[in-house]
């Protein structure tokens, strides 16, 4: 078919990558679209592509530790302060 309507063209936010695929097509589903929130509250939405996307995955699991880190620490700040003097 020459001539084919119905066709997404897809940019990954973070390599620049770009990809044309018809509706219905699986490799759809490879791209994510994701959500991170900064320090002052703003959301962000970015669409990732298949190589981005496990990199970013690994990414956020790490801050995820770091954020339950955070709010585990409540006792060793008061510490880390004591030992700084
Ligand atoms: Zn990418």
């Amino acid at each position: 078919m020459a001539k084919q309507k119905g066709i997404t063209r897809f940019t990954c936010d973070r390599c620049n990558t770009v990809e044309y695929l018809p509706e219905g097509d699986p490799h759809i589903d490879e791209w994510r679209e994701i959500q991170h929130i900064t320090a002052d509250g703003t959301q962000n939405t970015r669409l990732l592509c298949k190589s981005c996307h496990p990199t970013w995955h690994t990414f956020a699991i790490q801050q995820d530790n770091e954020f339950n880190q955070f709010m585990l620490q409540k006792d060793r700040d008061k510490e880390d302060k004591t030992n700084d003097r």
